[in-house]
């Protein structure tokens, strides 16, 4: 039980950090599988993700029902449900509402690894969902899921983006670097043509940032930012 307990006070912690990084707003998500089962824990519907606390947290199956928690559930839950049956190793989802990434997909810009922060999504262009449609159904979280393929992001054309790994803390490294990657990506194009890395330029980049101890260092550094931004209190 306090096993639970300790992974909803991370994903609570999740949630505000994302909200202070400005990846979610008012809306957004993020879930993690209860480590071995078909259920994972979501943060719900109405509580703003700058003060969602560990007895706010949500428990679903994956058929999307709720099976402990007293808040309404996250409307586009489908997004969660339908990639976790069918990425076993999966487990925690976030839904970004990440604005650089949003106005990329907005011009028909592909989003390639041409920084360091763009090197854990791999080579070539970050596959993109055109729906512009709230993922409400098993079917559109089918179609989502499909976009994500085997890959840790995928982009939702004008609306956000989904962000899948193996742990909470891998998954929020993986959030900030996709915005970050986007918003260098952005700038540098006003300059004139972007210079893409290489495929072993991507590989050797990808090899560091994904080591657990620099993953850590990200998720300790934004957790220190948020406390200080005052967002952590009474979790
Ligand atoms: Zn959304």
């Amino acid at each position: 039980m306090s096993e639970i307990n300790d992974l909803k006070k991370k994903l609570a912690m999740a949630c505000r950090m994302l909200c202070f990084r400005e990846l979610v707003d008012y809306s957004g998500h993020i879930s993690v599988r209860i480590p071995g089962t078909d259920r994972f824990l979501v943060n719900p519907h109405p509580i703003s993700r700058a003060e969602v606390k560990l007895e706010d947290i949500l428990t679903f199956d994956l058929d999307g029902n709720r099976l402990e928690g007293k808040w309404d559930l996250p409307s586009e839950l489908p997004m969660h449900t339908r990639t976790y049956r069918v990425r076993k190793e999966v487990q925690c989802v976030a839904h970004l509402h990440n604005r650089m990434v949003v106005i990329l997909s907005m011009a028909d810009r592909p989003l390639i690894p041409a920084s360091n922060t763009g090197a854990i999504f791999g080579l070539g262009a970050i596959p993109v969902y055109l729906d512009p449609a709230l993922i409400h159904t098993n079917e559109q979280g089918d179609e989502v899921a499909r976009t994500l393929g085997a890959g840790n992001a995928a982009i939702l054309r004008g609306h956000g983006s989904i962000v899948a790994g193996e742990s909470i803390e891998g998954t929020f490294a993986a959030c900030i670097d996709l915005e970050e990657s986007a918003a260098r990506f952005y700038y540098a194009s006003l300059l004139g043509p972007v210079r893409f890395y290489t495929e072993d330029e991507v590989n050797r980049v990808a090899k560091g940032r994904g080591r657990m101890p620099v993953i850590q260092k990200i998720w300790d550094h934004y957790a220190a930012k948020t406390k200080l931004a005052g967002l952590m209190a009474n979790l």
